[in-house]
């Protein structure tokens, strides 16, 4: 009786070496990134209260109106997969009194969970890495967290990135654009532009019209007002601070009037890397200044900027950009024997002295062991016998007898050149 197959669920990707390779090297690049700007690692819980998200992503977003995953437990505590990195992060900055030293500077990768539409090629399991700085209201702050992030997504091998940038002012500068912008969005509403979505949010989230990706929503917010010409005096010098200081790095910006980044807890700064010809999809990482989050997650007043890269995102970017994969790791050296013991007790020694060599383990006779050293790629193979162990560089046809036993020797030799 045959049994049917098993598939893994829709939007999600099973990480084969190939692909764990590329993220695994991501990782690597931006975490010796953080290293040198100063941002420490720290983990939050795949899991946490709804109420979390509810409060610090905001209650009128894609993210906790459509896309949180969320179940109750057997205790009846409602629970969601962490969707971003953001609002754990600031839990755990008040749960553990951290922010008695500013500024406070650190860094996550973490995996996300969202119930994305995954026809768009969106994920719905996914991974980001991002670094966030509490306690500095300075634009030089914002600057620094553009400045590591564009650095690290260069230093991946990502060319042809564009920044756009936006304000989005205080809650004071915001309440007199909310204004104006409802006043321009209701003709509109009424006539049916708007789709159903946006007609619903405007009286609760307005701003969220601006970044809806319905084509007719898109023309309307086209004609907008714009929320840059309603910054107040301090936004407005902000945002100038800004862009001077990205201009003394070399950091070149696109103002993008009417980039709102789609999480409620974004105050003045907002920005966005764009990869390649800078589709919808190219995007590879967001971010802004979120002063407001810590104080309405019941913690301290204290400014914070940061932002995420999605790992996936940047890996199609990378490819994209012409570095296709990165390439397994070849053996230094193959161990052959025609006694699998023997093999066995070489490999270990050599491997023992952090030597990365292969054995057979498929019952190959030693002419076949010979073929399959070649086709990893090692360097040296290593003959080891009862009386003795034959030491041959592959590439030169150079061999040499050694003592049986002597795996330092050997170990010496081919770790040297
Ligand atoms: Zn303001
Ligand atoms: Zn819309």
């Amino acid at each position: 009786m045959a049994s049917s197959r098993i598939y893994a669920p829709r939007g999600t990707q099973d990480g084969l070496p190939g692909e764990i390779r590329m993220k695994r090297f991501v990782e690597s690049v931006f975490m010796e990134h953080c290293r040198c700007y100063g941002y420490n690692e720290a983990h939050t819980p795949v899991f946490e209260y709804s109420e979390l998200f509810e409060r610090g992503v905001g209650p009128v977003t894609d993210i906790v109106e459509k896309e949180m995953y969320t179940f109750t437990d057997k205790h009846g505590d409602r629970l969601a997969l962490r969707p971003e990195g953001t609002a754990g992060l600031a839990r755990i900055i008040i749960e553990h009194d951290m922010a008695k030293e500013l500024p406070l500077k650190l860094s996550y990768k973490i995996t996300c969970y969202r119930q994305e539409n995954p026809e768009e090629g969106r994920l719905r399991e996914f991974h980001q890495i991002g670094a966030e700085c509490y306690g500095s209201s300075r634009p030089q702050a914002d600057s620094e967290i553009i400045t590591l992030a564009y650095t690290a997504l260069r230093a991946m091998g990502i060319n042809k990135l564009s920044l756009n940038i936006n304000s989005l002012g205080c809650h004071d500068c915001r309440t007199g654009y909310i204004n104006a912008l409802v006043r321009y969005l209701l003709p509109h509403a009424n006539s049916g532009a708007l789709c159903p979505t946006c007609v619903s949010r405007m009286s609760r989230s307005p701003l969220r019209v601006m970044d809806c990706k319905n084509p007719s929503c898109r023309e309307v917010a086209k004609k907008a007002p714009k929320l840059a010409d309603f910054l107040c005096d301090d936004c407005r010098a902000h945002y100038q601070g800004v862009k001077a200081s990205l201009d003394a790095v070399g950091i070149a910006y696109n103002e993008k009037n009417h980039l709102i980044r789609g999480l409620d807890y974004y105050n003045r700064t907002v920005f966005e890397f764009k990869a390649g010809d800078g589709g919808a999809n190219g995007t590879v990482c967001g971010g802004g200044r979120y002063d407001g989050l810590c104080r309405e997650l019941g913690g301290p007043d204290i400014p914070a900027v940061g932002f995420a890269i999605g790992e996936e995102r940047a890996i199609i970017a990378m490819r994209e950009s012409g570095m296709d994969e990165i390439p397994p790791m070849k053996p230094l050296v193959y161990v052959a024997s025609d006694v699998p013991s023997r093999a066995s007790r070489g490999a270990a020694r050599l491997r023992g002295l952090g030597v990365y060599a292969e054995r057979d383990l498929m019952g190959l006779d030693l002419e076949a062991q010979f073929a399959a050293a070649g086709e990893y790629g090692a360097r040296w193979l290593v003959i080891t016998a009862e009386n003795g162990i034959i030491l041959k560089n592959i590439e030169t046809g150079d061999e040499s007898a050694m003592a049986a036993g002597s795996w330092d020797e050997v170990a010496r030799i081919i770790s040297d050149k």
